[in-house]
């Protein structure tokens, strides 16, 4: 038996498939040109992040007494840093919030870390819904906890509730949501979260408990088609919020991000002591500095939608047109397919091999049957691939 961590170490070799075919992709356009592959894997945002960003890190970096700027911040991030911040979510959701109940985090990764090492004692659970982001087992189960993972919707994929009422235990720390949902492209509609909390409170009053409402929403500003995503803290108000300028601004290499404990959650103090902590225990002492203040300064700015947006229409309508049956992404930048085979890694490996086409089986993300196209890429990347998908499908007789 190695003698390491156990827990890191079997978490660690759990593969990550979408950073294989990541790497697979990069290798492969080596060999055949970057032209001739079509690289569906990983949501790293192809809209450049916006000019006033780049002009604001310039700016800062010629303007600022270098000695404060490359500085430590307080743990929790810059005191006029987080006033910004919180300044601009009072404005756009007209919801409460003091400096003090953020925490600028490296990335949304960060913040949910911070908060689940806070939360959870050893064995406590967190429900998820598939299909997920699959980091978050790493995250929940590294924290100590138990991911109890709750089947997909695969009608609507928005949320199983009887099977999440069977799921809710005294044992239930928290709810871990993701919307707009990668990989499903889905957002939960109001009625849906209305759904879930009142469930919750239920629960938490029958069990004489908490569980907190974690919202993972780095992909919030990121919705089609005029739709709304629900600010859950003032639909909830045991909600915590992790959130990050890594899809919104296109900074997911400076790892910049916040957590949100809302000063009316129960325990507020202690929940936000044990973040604090939890964050030493990760050993972040505090979110780049840099980026803290370009996020402040930029926390306004907004990526440009309307790529994506073009993206989506094209790979949409054209995979329905071929035969596909698709979930019409309302958010984030993934579309969400259902195989043409019941075991999905037969697909994706034929359109690996036959199409370069490198899209993600569905089971690493709790939900078989079903393939992730990730279409932060170039226009032309989906136009040029187009024709693959077209001779899949005519392949599986679609
Ligand atoms: N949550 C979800 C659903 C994601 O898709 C990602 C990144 O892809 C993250 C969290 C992590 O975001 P960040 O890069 O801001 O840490």
């Amino acid at each position: 038996m190695a003698n390491v961590n156990r827990r890191a170490l079997e978490l660690g070799t759990q593969r990550s498939v979408i950073r294989e075919l990541f790497e697979f992709g990069k290798k492969r356009m080596e060999e055949v040109g970057a032209e001739n592959v079509f690289d569906f894997s990983i949501g790293n945002p192809s809209v450049p992040a916006p000019d006033t960003v780049g002009e604001t890190a310039v700016r800062l970096l010629k303007e600022t007494d270098p000695v404060l700027l490359h500085g430590y911040t307080s743990a929790q991030g810059d005191q006029k840093v987080r006033e910004k911040i919180a300044s601009s979510i009072r404005r756009r959701f007209n919801y409460p919030v003091r400096p003090e109940s953020l925490y600028m985090s490296t990335g949304a990764a960060g913040a949910l870390c911070g908060c689940l090492y806070g939360l959870l004692n050893p064995g406590e659970e967190v429900i998820v819904f598939a299909p997920f982001f699959p980091e978050y087992r790493v995250f929940i189960e590294g924290a100590g906890g138990v991911m109890k993972l709750i089947p997909a919707d695969i009608e609507a994929f928005q949320i199983d509730f009887e099977r999440f009422e069977n799921a809710l235990s005294p044992n239930t720390k928290a709810v871990l949501i993701n919307s707009p949902n990668n990989p499903s492209g889905a957002v939960y509609s109001e009625d849906t979260i209305r759904r879930l909390s009142k469930m919750r409170q239920e629960k938490s009053r029958e069990y004489g408990q908490v569980i907190y409402l974690i919202s993972d929403e780095p992909y919030r500003e990121i919705a089609y088609d005029g739709v709304e995503v629900p600010w859950l803290p003032s639909i909830y108000k045991n909600t915590i919020v992790g959130s990050s300028y890594s899809k919104t601004l296109s900074l997911p290499g400076e790892r910049i991000g916040y957590l949100l404990i809302p000063s009316e959650l129960d325990d507020f103090e202690n929940v936000v002591a044990a973040a604090n902590c939890a964050n030493r225990i990760l050993g972040f002492v505090n979110a780049p500095s840099l980026m803290q203040l370009v996020a402040a300064r930029c926390c306004a700015e907004k990526t440009d939608v309307g790529y994506y947006d073009r993206n989506r229409k094209l790979l949409y309508e054209s995979l329905v047109k071929y035969g596909y049956t698709c979930v019409k992404p309302e958010g984030a930048f993934y579309l969400w397919m259902k195989a043409p085979v019941d075991d999905e890694r037969e697909f994706t490996t034929k359109a690996k091999d036959e199409e370069q086409i490198l899209i993600v089986p569905g089971r690493n993300f709790g939900c078989t049957g079903w393939v992730r196209i990730a279409y932060c890429v170039a226009y032309e990347t989906i136009q040029n691939a187009l024709p693959g998908f077209e001779r899949l499908a005519k392949q599986y007789g679609l």
